[in-house]
């Protein structure tokens, strides 16, 4: 009888009913909890079925689609029936990585949200923000800006402050300290086209109040969107604090084991904004895949959105276990004669523990069910004997890896003031407060003891060849 049906369908009929299933499955696997959802995404038994029954998402390398006839084919590029046509477009495997990270990051929010796969984490913070730089009348009497932290990413600073500011005339006014709501408002103003902010930052850990951010966002008719590559949805979802659209690197923790690099930008629908037109705020991450992206082509690989996937599975478990141990190792920094001051949330004194605690949880909390606060894999410290100290300490280093690099599967660190922040200058680092003595330390998977005792090592051996007790 099925079989009957299916046959009589054309093939537009069979496209909407397929997508009709596929959209029943979904709200099936909303409900479920954060791992369940992390481990099958939306790729289910039916899907499977028509899949050979593979039980593991397949990887659809096809440049295109074929269609059954041309009315399918003339539907499918006007978007009217769910379909790929050509993979810079769109791909059913990275589809499969695009809902998934939809959920992950709506988990707990009551509204729908949508997910845009990108072929790195900066493509993601420009699709993120250059749809609200459109119609640019910067020679006016009322030219725009733009407000953000400027303890961020260095790729995003230099995407800000080069490309946006410098090439294009925007204003970006830079926030100095994001945990100042009053820095916030005095910056945003009614000719604010998006506001935008990392919490924690890399590398300083700097974190905001994203719901007083919102509002103050909201209040100009501006949207708040948020980079959390260094929480990822297993720690903080800022859609749930009234953030408008998401960022992430794919390829740091989420994508953990180091097979690629991507990003994503994940919305909620009807996001604020005065200047974009009524489709993009209704479904913002959506419309920009199928317009903004399309045209411009910063389309993830298949191959890689199979492998970020894959590690997607695991997050919160590897989340809940790179914190535990960078929770060890940042006290044990702490506790260090050679050390000046340790950067993680973590740390009780540090001056974004209280806002760290109020905000960063484990996704469904401990083993028990309880509710649990986790801080992260990242940090930041300062060693004694400035610059040179740092670098000595970095070069001694026998196990945690010199690498410009987080959220690996295996720990690694570097100086930023010479690395991913070297770029923007000395004006740039003191702007983002980014000493030369800082280093950059991301824990993995290994024993944490093993990592004590690297970084014990290094920082002795300097300061004993140095003569610092
Ligand atoms: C690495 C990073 C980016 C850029 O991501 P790529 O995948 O390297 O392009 C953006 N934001 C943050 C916070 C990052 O750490």
């Amino acid at each position: 009888m099925a079989e009957a049906m299916y046959d009589a369908a054309s093939p537009i009929e069979r496209a909407l009913a397929s997508a009709s299933q596929a959209a029943e499955h979904r709200v099936v696997m909303r409900r479920k909890h954060f791992d369940t959802i992390a481990v099958h995404g939306i790729y289910g038994m039916q899907e499977a079925l028509a899949n050979q029954g593979s039980i593991i998402e397949p990887a659809y390398l096809s440049p295109a689609q074929h269609f059954a006839d041309s009315d399918e084919m003339e539907a499918a590029l006007a978007y009217q029936i769910p379909g790929w046509v050509y993979s810079r477009i769109a791909n059913p495997t990275v589809h499969y990585l695009e809902e998934t990270l939809a959920l992950l990051e709506g988990y707990g929010f009551e509204g729908e949200t949508s997910a845009s796969a990108t072929s790195s984490g900066n493509a993601a913070v420009w699709l993120a923000t250059s749809p609200f730089l459109r119609c640019l009348d910067t020679q006016g009497a009322n030219p725009p800006n733009f407000v953000a932290s400027a303890q961020c990413y260095g790729g995003t600073f230099m995407l800000f402050s080069q490309r946006y500011a410098v090439e294009q005339g925007i204003e970006v006014r830079w926030v100095r300290n994001p945990l100042d709501l009053a820095e916030w408002a005095s910056k945003i103003d009614a000719r604010t086209r998006f506001v935008y902010g990392e919490s924690p930052s890399n590398p300083g850990l700097a974190m905001f109040d994203i719901a007083a951010v919102a509002r103050l966002a909201h209040d100009v008719e501006a949207p708040l969107i948020v980079d959390t590559t260094v929480a990822t949805p297993a720690l903080l979802r800022p859609l749930c604090h009234g953030a408008d659209i998401v960022v992430h690197s794919l390829s740091k923790c989420i994508g953990a084991s180091g097979f690629a690099i991507g990003g994503a930008i994940i919305s909620r629908h009807d996001i604020v904004s005065r200047v974009l037109p009524g489709d993009l705020r209704g479904d913002y991450a959506r419309v920009c895949k199928l317009q903004t992206a399309r045209d411009h082509g910063p389309s993830l690989s298949p191959l890689s959105a199979l492998m970020i996937l894959n590690d997607l599975r695991t997050l919160r478990q590897r989340v809940d276990q790179f914190s535990r141990s960078a929770l060890a190792v940042a006290q044990f920094l702490a506790g260090h004669p050679g050390v000046e001051y340790v950067a993680y949330p973590g740390l009780p004194g540090t001056p974004m523990h209280e806002i760290a605690r109020a905000s960063l949880w484990l996704a469904d909390g401990d083993q028990e069910g309880r509710p649990a606060n986790r801080y992260g894999y990242l940090m930041g410290f300062t060693t004694k004997g400035g610059a040179a100290a740092a670098r000595a300490v970095l070069d001694a280093l026998q196990l945690i890896w010199r690498a410009t690099d987080l959220g690996r599967i295996k720990s690694v660190a570097t100086i930023p003031a010479i690395s991913t922040h070297q770029q923007q200058g000395e004006a740039g680092r003191t702007l983002a407060s980014i000493p030369a003595n800082l280093i950059r330390l991301s824990i993995g998977g290994e024993d944490p003891r093993d990592i004590i005792e690297d970084l014990d090592a290094a920082l002795r051996g300097v300061a004993s060849s140095r003569g610092i007790s």
